[in-house]
């Protein structure tokens, strides 16, 4: 197999910032090279290695526009978003087809995201009507004490490349309602969705300045967008590492840092689940969106007196998954997203085995010729995986599930949180009792019964415990929290100095 350097390919463009309303061509003469993950043949365009000082006219940008967009009352801010959730509604399937082809999960997983950003964004957009504070009681007579929700100012929004729709706009759209003006810093690895995204926010109406958007490594732009004086808050989705570093230079600079990260996401399956429903989630949890989402299913911890029939069951549906071309009819799952996502996928194999788990099936990067020009590696099983070992421990970020096995729900419950990360997880049993415990005891922000991890919501909040997430969740309808500053307000209408005060 050759890789995409070695590819000869007609490059078609230079994809452009767009700073100040426009769309500029980089001045940086370093690119990447943007192909499509199923078929590196299918040369997308160049992504430039924009510079620090064209992050900073960003940032100048996004400051200039800030007093203007901050007067605009908040209900005509939620109209322009209104008008980005018609637009996207309306290209819904050439927007899901080019993120397929970019991104590589399948067209129907990419409508699924699609679909999801259009609830995001109408139900963010309907919060220009519904921002506000509390009127709250004073203790003083003739004392009205109230607050108010006023914006931060520039905001930088820092986003992964698997889910390059929705995370973007669940970050934007509530910074924007807010009155916040955004840099908007998207993954290298998705640059012509994020385009597409900020194209749909220019063609509903934002003001110049209002959204920017620079394309260029995490090191050069996400660093020159951390340093700069006039960022006053960084919403960050990504991996632990990075979210690491840049939560703590938030915090030397004392701005607000919002950090979404990895996850480990385990499904408990008692011995009273309907299995049939149990292993379906658990399949389509693991193995869809070729386990590249950060609510993927990659633990499963089953109740040892159903254990055998489950693992067959499980091992059966991993092993009809179709994998292929996700633009192409019937394929459920698409390629890894580059060669070293692929790789981190193959070597984790390689620990699982090494560490004692059984290899059940899978295990293989495919090849033949629908396979040798992409990055495609086969839905993976091991059974008696020990929470100790690195692959019940690691986000992986591939089609690699786990299963545990337990001797009773209290065993279940704790292998279930003996890792470091808290986003998603779930349980499948008949057993109300159990239900109640396992939604009290389970160290995640996202539980699920009867259903698989993956999934949510627009109107409820997205977000983890532990090492997955700091700072306020993001969604639902405290998505304006990190966004906006609280004023409290206390208006004396005695009409003369006050005699005492407690303060
Ligand atoms: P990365 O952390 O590698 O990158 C995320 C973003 O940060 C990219 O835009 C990247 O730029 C940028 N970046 C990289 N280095 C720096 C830096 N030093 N300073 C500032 N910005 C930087 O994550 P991935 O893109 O690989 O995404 C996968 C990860 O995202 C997984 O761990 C997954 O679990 C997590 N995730 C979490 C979600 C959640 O809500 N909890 C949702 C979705 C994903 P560049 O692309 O140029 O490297």
């Amino acid at each position: 197999m050759s890789g995409p350097a070695t590819t000869k390919a007609k490059v078609v463009r230079t994809y452009r910032n767009f700073i100040g309303g426009e769309w500029v061509a980089s001045e940086s003469t370093k690119t990447s090279l943007n192909v499509n993950p199923a078929d590196w043949r299918d040369v997308m365009g160049l992504v430039p290695a924009s510079t620090v000082d064209e992050t900073r006219r960003a940032v100048d940008a996004a400051k200039a526009a800030f007093p203007a967009w901050r007067e605009t009352p908040a209900p005509v801010r939620g109209r322009i978003l209104f008008n980005a959730w018609t637009l996207m509604e309306k290209e819904r399937e050439d927007l899901a087809r080019l993120l397929t082809r970019e991104e590589g999960k399948t067209f129907k997983e990419s409508l699924g995201e699609v679909m999801r950003t259009v609830n995001i964004l109408e139900y963010i957009a309907a919060e220009g009507r519904r921002l506000g504070g509390d009127t709250v009681p004073s203790e003083l007579p003739k004392n009205f004490c109230y607050t108010i929700r006023q914006p931060l100012g520039v905001v930088a929004c820092i986003t992964p490349w698997n889910f390059p729709v929705a995370i973007p706009c669940w970050k934007i759209a509530p910074a924007l309602v807010s009155g916040n003006t955004v840099v908007f810093k998207p993954a290298t690895l998705t640059p012509e969705t994020a385009a597409a995204v900020v194209s749909i926010f220019e063609r509903a109406g934002i003001p110049r300045g209002v959204l920017n958007m620079v394309l260029g490594s995490g090191s050069t732009v996400g660093n020159a967008l951390l340093e700069h004086p006039d960022v006053r808050a960084v919403s960050f989705t990504g991996s632990n590492e990075v979210g690491a570093e840049i939560y703590g230079r938030g915090a030397r600079r004392m701005i607000r840092v919002q950090c979404e990260m990895g996850g480990k996401n385990p499904v408990v399956v008692l011995a009273d689940a309907d299995l049939d429903l149990a292993v379906e989630s658990t399949a389509q949890g693991a193995f869809g969106s070729t386990g590249q989402r950060c609510t993927a299913t990659s633990r499963v911890i089953v109740e040892e007196a159903i254990a055998d029939r489950f693992v067959e069951a499980l091992v059966a549906r991993a092993s009809r998954v179709r994998v292929g071309d996700g633009l192409k009819e019937g394929v459920e799952m698409g390629p890894a997203v580059d060669e070293a996502q692929l790789e981190t996928d193959l070597k984790y194999i390689g620990i699982g085995e090494a560490e004692g788990a059984k290899l059940l099936c899978g295990g293989l990067r495919l090849s033949g010729d629908a396979f040798d020009n992409g990055y495609f590696v086969e839905p993976t099983v091991f059974d008696g995986v020990k929470t100790s070992m690195r692959i019940a421990q690691e986000e992986i970020f591939g089609p690699v599930i786990s299963v545990i096995r337990v001797k009773d729900f209290d065993e279940a419950l704790e292998a279930a949180n003996s890792v470091r990360y808290g986003l998603s997880s779930a349980i499948f049993t008949s057993d109300t009792t159990r239900v109640f415990r396992f939604i009290d005891g389970i160290e995640a922000g996202i539980v699920h019964v009867n259903s698989g991890t993956p999934g949510g919501e627009a109107q409820l909040p997205f977000g983890g415990t532990k090492d997955t997430g700091v700072g306020p969740r993001e969604q639902g309808k405290g998505a304006a929290e990190f966004f906006t500053e609280l004023k409290a307000v206390y208006v004396d209408y005695t009409g003369q100095s006050r005699k005492s005060s407690i303060y």
